[in-house]
């Protein structure tokens, strides 16, 4: 396996930050292949000795919160494409939106792992208000909640992320 996490979600719940936290220091390469807008990025990371590769698929509507379903259907089936494992991210201060929804409809079609990660769970009250998001079904028995923003949380996914490759 070449051990490739996508991250895909709509926009502003944080998927350049944990992106941006999972590459560290190292350069993200950008790949213009549209040739006018940024599509996507890809990094490279290691947790607990395991190299991989991270994407971050929402470049395109970079600074807009109004996509449309064309976008969903292009972020997601990049991910089901290439990567080996996806990050379905939720944002738990905005709490469950029409969009998420229509992310975990796209979702249900692919048989890779996907995991519902519930960004911005910086504090305890936040945390369990992750609970919402459970009836959207997918992403299995756990959410995982996170803050990109301070890492916490993010350990405890790339434990179980590893177990993929
Ligand atoms: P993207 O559109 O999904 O790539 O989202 P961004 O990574 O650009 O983040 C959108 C906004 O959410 C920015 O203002 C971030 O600083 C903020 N943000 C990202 N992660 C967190 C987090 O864990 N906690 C909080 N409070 N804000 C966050
Ligand atoms: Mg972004």
């Amino acid at each position: 396996s070449s051990n490739i996490i996508a991250i895909v979600g709509r926009p502003n719940v944080g998927k350049s930050t944990l992106f941006n936290r999972l590459v560290g220091e190292r350069k993200a390469i950008m790949d213009n292949v549209s040739g006018v807008t940024r599509d996507r990025s890809y990094g490279h990371g290691e947790w607990c000795g395991n190299f991989f590769t991270v994407i971050d698929t929402g470049g395109y509507v970079h600074g807009s919160e109004d996509i449309f379903e064309t976008e969903i259907n292009r972020q997601v089936e990049l991910a089901m494409k290439e990567a080996d494992v996806i990050l379905f991210m939720v944002d738990v201060d905005a709490g469950l939106t029409g969009l998420d929804e229509e992310f975990a409809n796209v979702l249900r079609r692919t048989d890779k792992p996907v995991y519902v990660v519930a960004n911005k769970a910086d504090t305890n009250a936040r945390m369990h208000q992750m609970g919402e998001f459970y009836a959207m079904g997918i992403g299995g028995e756990e959410i995982f909640p996170i803050s990109s923003q301070s890492g916490s949380g993010t350990g405890e996914l790339l434990d179980e992320v590893v177990k993929h490759f």
